[in-house]
């Protein structure tokens, strides 16, 4: 997660992804995937997919709080595909909506950095409202 003030990123929380845990239950994912997602190595499941750690997240978002700072951005790697959100990142974005709703939290933009071209790794930004996708221009400093 990033966080910051004014739409501008200075803080950085490492958050675990937990579809690397063994036995973890994944919701948001569908039966096909989620049986695909077992029969895969921790490493190699975290290669293809993730769900961030509620405890991390809490730690992360009190901290936020605590140096009044906002969440303004949430990025993963797309270790073998584009810098676009997948169906799983949309359904994950949209159902965070929720979860962020109740949590009085600032709409979060979504980074991808696609490591597909290992020597020339990419990024995108983007907006994930009830499903929609829109692709956000940003800069760095
Ligand atoms: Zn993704």
């Amino acid at each position: 997660m990033l966080a910051g003030k004014d739409g501008r990123v200075t803080h950085h929380y490492k958050i675990a992804n937990i579809v690397a845990t063994e036995g973890t239950h994944l919701a948001n994912f569908d039966e096909a995937k989620f049986a695909h997602l077992q029969t895969l190595s921790p490493e190699e499941r975290a290669d293809i997919a993730f769900v961030m750690d509620a405890r991390d997240m809490s730690l992360a978002l009190k901290d936020m709080r605590r140096q009044g700072l906002e969440l303004q951005v949430i990025y993963h790697s797309h270790p073998h595909s584009p810098a676009r959100p997948s169906l799983t990142d949309i359904k994950i974005a949209t159902e965070f909506e929720a979860t962020r709703v109740v949590l009085n939290l600032p709409e979060p933009l979504h980074l991808i950095i696609s490591l597909e071209k290992k020597d020339a790794p990419a990024t995108a930004v983007f907006r994930i409202v009830n499903g929609t996708v829109t692709p956000v221009s940003y800069q760095t400093l």
